[in-house]
């Protein structure tokens, strides 16, 4: 087994892992990214639709263009990159004292070279997220080919110039489902129709009036599927209309096509950091990190899609260059200093970081659980109002990002019992 020692790993060389490493890199310490593919890029490389980049480097790129900076930034630096190089196993706690253990970290992978072990005194986390598929959605039906999740297929056609169908169904309108109804549209395929079970898009509005109207593709919103037709191969689905949350079966219909596209939700790829012990946020399915992208293990950071799923890479960036800076100041010896408990109030699904240091700026990203014209976003210290925030337009697809400073306190004291409740009215 080959061993190797730096002050920093990365696991995941997607957007997240490369701009944390940089940050580090910049800071004088060594690093690795550990990249179970052939390439830097991570989910980017597919995307080769424009959107990229606007906030980050003000003009519109396609994602391997917004990769490809990252990359050249990494070639130019001392960061080690291992490539083809699975991260299978995380001891965030190796024997010893816990001054020990704090300063050291391991990392069991799988390499061309054979198996890699490397210890390290701090870990960013930047493994990104999965699809969910159909097992996970339990949609009835026969099991014949023809159903893919919507980043396979945009994998099949982007990379592999393989078209997986003719007449396409789109389950779910996430993000990657729409930008997929217009791909499969230039590829030459007909999208019959994209299905929602809820009663408003689960993607970006943009990506709804670009991918879907500009196509004419038919949008069914609080619709279920509730039957894949076929036996060897996708047939058609069944659509049934819901009311108030109820199926209305006399009213289900039928959509003939021989492929589905699923598109119904992105989990944060975290089976290593349960193994190793981090804590999950039931909200996001991503660690619980403090206001520093710190999980509950001293020296563990997380950022990207590996810790919330994000809309765009823009705020992946902004976000994986403060783990890397708070991971740095860590190395430094620099501790967390006391920080308050944030909750979620009415309306709001989750709030990350999950505690906010008030003495310091903090910047915080927030999704809505409702659609809502004319919202009142609503910051309470302990119920006591000490901020609001008005927004035209609230959805749950479109994440709210803030930025919280020591002024929003005012001279109130916020103590270390203090909790700060973000609700939306
Ligand atoms: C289809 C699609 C369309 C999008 N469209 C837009 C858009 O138009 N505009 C926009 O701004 N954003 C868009 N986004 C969002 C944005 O691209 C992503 O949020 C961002 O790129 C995620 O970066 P990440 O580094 O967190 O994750 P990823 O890019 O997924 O990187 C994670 C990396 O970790 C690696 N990895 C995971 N586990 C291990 C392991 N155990 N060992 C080693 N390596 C591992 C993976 O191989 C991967 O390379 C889109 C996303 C998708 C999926």
């Amino acid at each position: 087994m080959k061993n190797l020692r730096c002050d920093a790993v990365i696991i995941g060389g997607g957007a997240a892992g490369m701009a944390a490493a940089l940050e580090l890199d910049a800071a004088g310490f060594s690093c690795a990214i550990i990249e179970r593919e052939d390439h830097l890029g991570g989910i980017l490389m597919q995307c080769i639709h424009n959107g990229f980049g606007l906030h980050e480097f003000s003009e519109e790129l396609t994602g391997p263009e917004f990769a490809e900076r990252f990359i050249e930034r990494v070639a130019q630096s001392k960061i080690a990159v291992y490539l083809n190089t699975t991260v299978t196993g995380f001891n965030a706690a190796p024997s010893g004292s816990a001054a020990e253990q704090s300063a050291c970290k391991e990392l069991f992978c799988v390499s061309p070279a054979g198996a890699l072990q490397i210890q390290s005194r701090a870990v960013i986390l930047a493994m990104g997220c999965r699809e969910r598929n159909r097992g996970n959605v339990r949609i009835p039906g026969a099991r014949p080919a023809g159903v893919y999740t919507a980043g396979f297929a945009q994998r099949l056609v982007n990379i592999e110039g393989c078209i997986p169908g003719r007449e396409v169904v789109i389950i779910g309108s996430g993000d990657i489902g729409l930008i997929m109804a217009r791909r499969m549209t230039w590829v030459g395929c007909k999208v019959k129709a994209v299905v929602e079970i809820m009663p408003y898009p689960a993607g970006l509005t943009r990506n709804i009036v670009q991918c879907l109207r500009d196509f004419d593709i038919p949008l069914y919103l609080s619709s279920m599927t509730t039957s894949i037709f076929g036996n060897d191969r996708v047939e058609g689905v069944e659509v049934t209309p819901m009311e108030n949350g109820v199926v209305i079966p006399e009213k289900r219909f039928r959509i003939d096509c021989d492929t589905v596209l699923l598109s119904v939700g992105l989990v944060p790829e975290n089976e290593l950091s349960k193994a190793a012990g981090v804590e999950l946020n039931g909200a996001t399915n991503g660690p619980l990190v403090d206001s520093n992208l710190m999980t509950n293990i001293d020296g563990v950071f997380a950022s990207g899609n590996v810790l919330h799923v994000h809309d765009l890479v823009d705020w992946v960036a902004e976000e994986s260059r403060r783990a890397g800076r708070y991971a740095a100041e860590w190395l430094q010896g620099r501790r967390p200093e006391p920080q308050i408990r944030v909750k979620t109030g009415s309306n709001v699904r989750y709030v990350n970081p999950v505690r906010i240091n008030p003495r310091r700026e903090n910047q915080v990203y927030l999704r809505s659980l409702v659609v809502k014209n004319d919202a009142v976003l609503e910051l309470r210290l302990d119920k006591r109002l000490i901020r609001s925030v008005k927004h035209r337009h609230v959805q749950p697809s479109e994440m709210i990002n803030l930025k919280i400073t020591p002024a929003d306190f005012g001279g109130l004291n916020a103590g270390f019992d203090s909790c700060l409740e973000f609700s939306i009215n």
